[in-house]
């Protein structure tokens, strides 16, 4: 499986996934079709499926226009707002490109409607606007016990899975978590990582489960009313 990051808007990334076997190419979360467009034009590939995490128009807003171009099919959760689906995605359900099989859970906390795609062999997992590196999704639609539910879910998963968040968010959710947990050593070294990497204007994903667990003050509290308490900070956290 061959995942591309596809850069948008200002700091979104559209993610394709390849399958070579099948030839299959699956793109995650298109808030916009033409730089999806464009990334498998160049590298040869077809659309063949459209997955949405969650119905926000930074991650669906591409879903006619690439299904128009295409003929590609659109996954994605229930209810009203999501542009074009075919099929709905749930807990328990399963997204499938060539022999591979990716299967659905709940993440509710950011949007009420927010799912994960995990590929169990693959260790891989796109998780949208739930986990971010170091940091997690604003809670629009959902309570603090929802979202913190949804982050020790994903921090159960086998420790190198690869998780595939929808933002490049990770400078200032770094800062962040220095201030929050300042004396965690392993928080601080990945810090500044992370300021080389930006300053070099490299992609700071995919993170890990095991660097999560390490780093991230979110999946690292240790009940909701904790993980309130810094989601709360982190709102009025100027970095
Ligand atoms: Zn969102």
């Amino acid at each position: 499986m061959e995942i591309v990051a596809v850069p948008a808007f200002t700091d979104n990334y559209i993610w394709l996934v390849h399958d070579e076997v099948s030839g299959e190419t699956a793109v995650v979360d298109p808030g916009d079709a033409a730089p999806a467009l464009e990334q498998v034009q160049r590298r040869g590939w077809a659309i063949d499926q459209i997955w949405n995490t969650h119905w926000h128009p930074d991650h669906t807003g591409g879903n006619v226009a690439l299904k128009q171009a295409t003929g590609a099919t659109v996954s994605g959760p229930a209810g009203p707002r999501i542009p074009a689906r075919d099929s709905e995605l749930a807990e328990g359900s399963h997204v499938r490109i060539g022999d591979r099989v990716g299967r659905v859970i709940e993440v509710p906390g950011h949007t009420l409607d927010h799912v994960a795609i995990l590929f169990d062999e693959e260790r891989v997992a796109f998780v949208g606007d739930t986990l971010f590196a170091m940091g997690c999704g604003r809670l629009f639609e959902g309570t603090p016990q929802q979202m913190f539910d949804s982050l020790q879910r994903l921090a159960e998963l086998p420790e190198e899975t690869r998780l595939y968040c929808a933002h490049e968010y990770t400078l200032s959710n770094a800062r962040f978590a220095e201030h929050a947990d300042p004396a965690n050593e392993a928080v601080v070294s990945r810090l500044a990582r992370v300021e080389a990497q930006r300053k070099r204007g490299e992609i700071t994903l995919p993170t890990s489960v095991a660097e999560e667990r390490e780093t991230n003050p979110f999946v690292r509290a240790g009940d909701w009313q904790e993980f309130a308490r810094l989601r709360a900070m982190k709102d009025s956290f100027r970095s």
